[in-house]
């Protein structure tokens, strides 16, 4: 059978998009090389409960809000979303406690109080971030009437944040739940910045019973609407022929035909499935092969004693002293991590899980690469469990006693990220965008080949939010920003003649 659209990965990424192509009536099918669905989102179960991995919380569900009705058409509204307190990110910095609040008025009241001298600074900073927030559709807009957000993306983040406020500390606190994205002084682009912080301010949302509904609920949805997803079925070749994709070949032999092939991989993973290729150039190849990657993540995710600890509603985040761009030095003790708690799911007033999360990069556990899961050896686990105690210690300022209430722990590195979803380096949240090299790190959703289209973080977004914007607009490609404007607006679509090459 041939397929109007194969899409390669059920990630968040590929899911979205699967989901609006079986939506708009195209035979659909997602391709996913694991056991479960989800990549970075998936939950994995442990005796009788289940962890998340890549989620803890998502912003602009609010109506009116940025993914409201995205999401409501994604079929994702109905799931039980918990709205997290007003001063929903608590943070710490070398001993002192501060607080960011949700909705745009409330966080600009609650931290001039704090901040008064700096009052005139972070009202512009709002309505920065509040303008982000709303022109994040603008492109999808049918041609010409709107301006690009994207001139905030040649923008530095650093750059805007020092010339704006005179501060330091209230730069650290703005940036200070930012553990979402990678606070690189030399590159991180204001777009990304902005957006990182910007929905969630438009309001927060954890999910009880945990993220990997989402993907859940998703592939469901496709199923319904006649389309399919697959396990166990990694795509080992693109086979080219015409300067087309014209079979996607799997590692048990089996294959497929498609008029359209989106991959939700890394753009360099999605280059060598390609193995032989008229159209894609070694430029592109080698151009994509070169592209930096952010940070991975480890995560000490733990199993609290019943009623020990009461559940609470915000994330905590706590930096051992000021300076939180760079605070993470590779191979250093840990210095920064953000806590966050699980919401109950029996109702209880105590939490029974929560995660500790710190940035890792490559070169820490590169020496483990050539190992697999289960098999890495004795100092791979004497170095994570380090890393783990060291996050414990820190978590303490915050969570005093937390040692004594844990009952089990698991931890994970960009390594087992790296196995689990084939993501190269484990890496968080994808390649590394730079405002100093706009037109290299904003990639494109086309490819030199016009049936192969790309989505998922490595583009233009990261986050459960990034993610399901660029899916927005890897569809856009196929079925056009007509029919995307109306289906964000929720308006009803007819089958059309799209664009499926
Ligand atoms: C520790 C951590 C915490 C995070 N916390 C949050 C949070 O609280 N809120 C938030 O908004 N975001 C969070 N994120 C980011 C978010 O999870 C990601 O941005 C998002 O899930 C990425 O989705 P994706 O589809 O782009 O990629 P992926 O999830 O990597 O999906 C790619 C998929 O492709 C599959 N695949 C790979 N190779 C092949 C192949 N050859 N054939 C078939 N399938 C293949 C993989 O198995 C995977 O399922 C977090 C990320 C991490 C790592």
């Amino acid at each position: 059978m041939k397929y109007d659209v194969l899409i390669i990965g059920a990630g968040l990424g590929g899911l979205v998009c699967g989901h609006i192509l079986s939506h708009a009536g195209l035979r659909v099918k997602v391709l996913e090389q694991g056991t479960q669905i989800g990549g970075c989102i998936q939950s994995y179960r442990r005796g009788r409960q289940d962890y998340d991995t890549g989620f803890h919380y998502v912003g602009g569900l609010g109506e009116g809000q940025s993914l409201h009705n995205v999401f409501g058409r994604l079929g994702l509204l109905s799931l039980p979303w918990q709205r997290m307190d007003t001063d929903f990110e608590h943070i710490r910095i070398g001993g002192r406690d501060f607080h960011l609040s949700q909705g745009f008025d409330n966080f600009v009241r609650d931290l001039s109080a704090e901040f008064p001298h700096e009052r005139d600074g972070i009202r512009r900073y709002a309505d920065l971030l509040r303008n982000t927030v709303d022109q994040q559709f603008s492109l999808l807009r049918p041609q010409g009437e709107a301006a690009s957000p994207f001139d905030l993306f040649e923008r530095n983040a650093w750059a805007y944040l020092t010339e704006t406020f005179r501060d330091p500390l209230l730069i650290d606190v703005l940036s200070g739940a930012s553990l979402k994205m990678e606070l690189r002084k030399e590159t991180l682009p204001l777009f990304t910045f902005c957006h990182g912080n910007g929905n969630y301010i438009e309001s927060s949302w954890r999910l009880k019973a945990g993220g990997g509904q989402i993907a859940q609920t998703l592939a469901e949805g496709i199923r319904r609407q006649g389309g399919e997803v697959t396990c166990r079925a990694a795509v080992e070749e693109l086979v080219e022929k015409d300067g087309r994709i014209a079979l996607v070949r799997l590692d048990n032999g089996e294959a497929y035909e498609a008029a359209t092939v989106i991959s939700d991989l890394h753009p360099a993973s999605t280059c060598a499935l390609l193995k032989r290729s008229e159209r894609m150039k070694t430029a592109y190849r080698h151009r994509m092969a070169r592209l930096e990657n952010t940070f991975g993540m480890l995560t000490v995710s733990l199993l609290l004693r019943p009623d020990s600890l009461p559940y609470f509603n915000h994330n905590r985040y706590v930096y051992r002293r000021p300076g939180v761009w760079g605070f993470y030095r590779p191979g250093e003790p840990v210095s920064g991590l953000m806590i966050s708690a699980r919401v109950p799911e029996d109702g209880s007033l105590h939490a029974r899980q929560v995660d500790l999360l710190t940035p890792v990069a490559w070169e820490e556990c590169a020496r483990w690469a050539e190992t697999t899961v289960g098999h890495r050896g004795e100092d791979y686990a004497a170095w994570k469990n380090r890393k783990a105690d060291e996050c414990i210690a820190l978590a303490e300022e915050t969570v005093p006693g937390l040692h004594g209430l844990i009952e089990r722990r698991y931890i994970s590195t960009p390594l087992t990220y790296r196995d689990y979803t084939r993501t190269p380096q484990g890496t968080a949240y994808g390649l590394r965008k730079d405002a100093g090299n706009a037109l290299s790190t904003l990639l494109s959703v086309r490819t030199p080949l016009p049936n192969l289209l790309l989505t998922g973080q490595n583009l233009m977004l990261h986050g459960v939010c990034g993610v399901t914007m660029t899916a927005l607009f890897t569809c856009a490609e196929i079925l056009g920003r007509e029919w995307m404007w109306r289906y964000i607006g929720g308006e009803e679509n007819k089958r059309e003649n799209f664009n499926i090459y």
